[in-house]
């Protein structure tokens, strides 16, 4: 052995870490300086990477510059650029300085709080958080630590986590009552429009695929799930002699963005005994604006409501906040008690041991990204972001209904525009149009936007969001778009058109 390296091996030496992570930091500074200069969507072809990498692990430690090198040579040209501010793609992912020093933070001091006494801080640093949002959201005290009523919040990884672990504590007090037989009568209602994380979740706790029920929605009330079909569906279920278990309503469907009216929805819900969960993950943010609030009202309910800072509230992936309002619930589906987590706090009740809240034991101390960003940004700056976003989603609104070949198809919800080039001619595919034009765009590299189809009909999401976005961005982005039709529909070719690659769907 005598001399290898391995001997000076120090993984996390505090002087090493303060001199790569000022490299990192400096190319991560210098990445936002240059991201107008790489092309929005990644261009490479499938297995581009494994042609420019070694397929063997290094023995010996290579350095950081190296390393770094190497991602901007070989790992940039298959980046999609989520932060380029021509990225109009899916969903917000917006990332902050404050997002990512936060997330510095969390994994610097590398906590796993999986209960109380694993790190005291991170646990109730997370309640307090929990309670700051929901105030800044002015959710019913009945969802909060503070509100006395039993009510709490978590942070979870995603929505999915959050509606997996809804579900199973749905599943459970019914079984409960019902007997572990029954989970083959077990319904899940959602829309049509519901994202596709809802049916998953079913399936993974065991609700039969044939329960899950996906209600029709259509333009007449903008894409909502209407509380009457809602009835409809579970009074025939019912007659079956199934039962109706759990209820998703969306504020911001991730297609089109409709809101689903949560108050009647509630109403039918509680009626009928659902859990009752409203996924707002990435609309929900907007609650924070009191001209935005009453997209919220209903919530008080809810049994359960999930947003994602992690899309639309300066916060660095990942991160969800869900709250409900009777976490014992949630407790009796996901406790486990092994003898090495055992301690005097959890024994006497007192403290919130947020293993018992989500799937895994380990957990991230999400909470401090979220701190760091409410924090350093306030209320105010917060408020602001999403109004800018909502204001440059107006114009580019307006900047469509004024050339007469497009139109707006699902009226603007939130920073979201779905819009497409109307058919030209009777019996005109007016889809393949749009897909055409929508490959021109993403395939020219300076803008990235994606597609849904609503009621058979193809259009183009529109989804402003990313944080370096600027109302300039957004009106060379519509040149663009208007270039890319006038050459498809002057000369039936806007550029080359290659393949589907890269399209949305839900
Ligand atoms: N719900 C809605 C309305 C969404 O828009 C999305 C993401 O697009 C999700 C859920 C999925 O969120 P996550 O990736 O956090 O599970």
């Amino acid at each position: 052995m005598g001399s290898l390296p391995i001997e000076t091996f120090q993984p996390l030496d505090p002087d090493v870490l303060v001199k790569e992570s000022r490299a990192v930091v400096d190319f991560i500074a210098n990445y936002y300086r240059d991201i107008e200069r790489y092309p929005v969507r990644s261009q490479v072809e499938p297995g581009y990477l494994s042609k420019r990498l070694s397929d063997q692990a290094p023995i010996f430690p290579q350095p950081i510059q190296t390393i770094l090198d190497d991602i901007h040579d070989d790992i940039f040209p298959g980046l999609t650029h989520w932060q380029s501010p021509n990225f109009y793609a899916y969903f917000q992912a917006n990332a902050s300085t404050a997002g990512f020093l936060g997330e510095m933070l969390c994994s610097g001091l590398n906590v796993v709080g999986f209960n109380w006494i694993a790190s005291p801080a991170a646990t109730e640093l997370e309640s307090i958080v929990m309670d700051w949002m929901g105030k800044m959201l002015k959710l019913p005290s009945s969802f909060l630590f503070s509100g006395g009523q039993g009510g709490g919040g978590v942070l979870h990884g995603s929505t999915c986590e959050a509606v997996v672990c809804t579900l199973a504590a749905a599943r459970d007090s019914a079984l409960t009552k019902m007997g572990g037989d029954g989970i083959t009568k077990l319904v899940v209602y959602a829309s049509d429009q519901t994202h596709s994380t809802v049916q998953k979740a079913s399936k993974l706790i065991g609700i039969p695929p044939s329960n899950f029920r996906a209600i029709p929605t259509s333009a007449a009330s903008d894409y909502a799930l209407t509380p009457d079909s809602v009835r409809s569906s579970m009074e025939a279920d019912i007659a079956k002699g199934l039962v109706p278990l759990y209820l998703c309503a969306t504020i911001g469907t991730t297609a089109v963005g409709a809101v689903d009216p949560l108050l009647e929805l509630g109403k039918v819900a509680n009626e009928y005994g659902v859990w009752y969960h409203i996924d707002a993950a990435y609309a929900g943010s907007s609650g924070i604006c009191p001209e935005f609030r009453h997209y919220l009202d209903g919530v008080e309910l809810a049994d359960s409501f999930s947003l994602n800072p992690h899309k639309w509230f300066l916060t660095n992936m990942d991160c969800c906040c869900l709250w409900v309002k009777s976490p014992s619930s949630l407790v009796d589906a996901l406790c486990s008690n092994p003898e090495y987590l055992k301690n005097k706090a959890s024994d006497a009740k007192t403290v919130v041991d947020y293993k018992d809240w989500q799937i895994a034991l380990s957990r991230r101390f999400r909470a401090m990204k979220l701190w760091v960003v409410i924090r350093r940004y306030g209320m105010a700056n917060l408020m602001e972001h999403i109004r800018s976003d909502v204001a440059m989603a107006e114009h580019f609104e307006r900047l469509v209904a004024m050339d007469r070949r497009f139109e707006v198809v699902v009226p603007r919800k939130f920073a979201l525009v779905c819009f497409r080039l109307k058919p030209r001619f009777q019996g005109d595919d007016a889809s393949e149009l749009n897909r055409r034009l929508l490959e021109a765009v993403n395939s020219s590299g300076q803008a990235f936007m994606t597609h849904a189809v609503v009621a058979g009909m193809f259009v183009v999401r529109f989804a402003i969001g990313a944080t370096l976005t600027e109302m300039r961005h957004v009106e060379a982005t519509w040149k663009l778009i208007q270039a890319k039709a006038d050459g498809l529909l002057l000369n039936g070719s806007c550029d080359k058109i290659s393949s589907s690659n890269g399209l949305f769907s839900l």
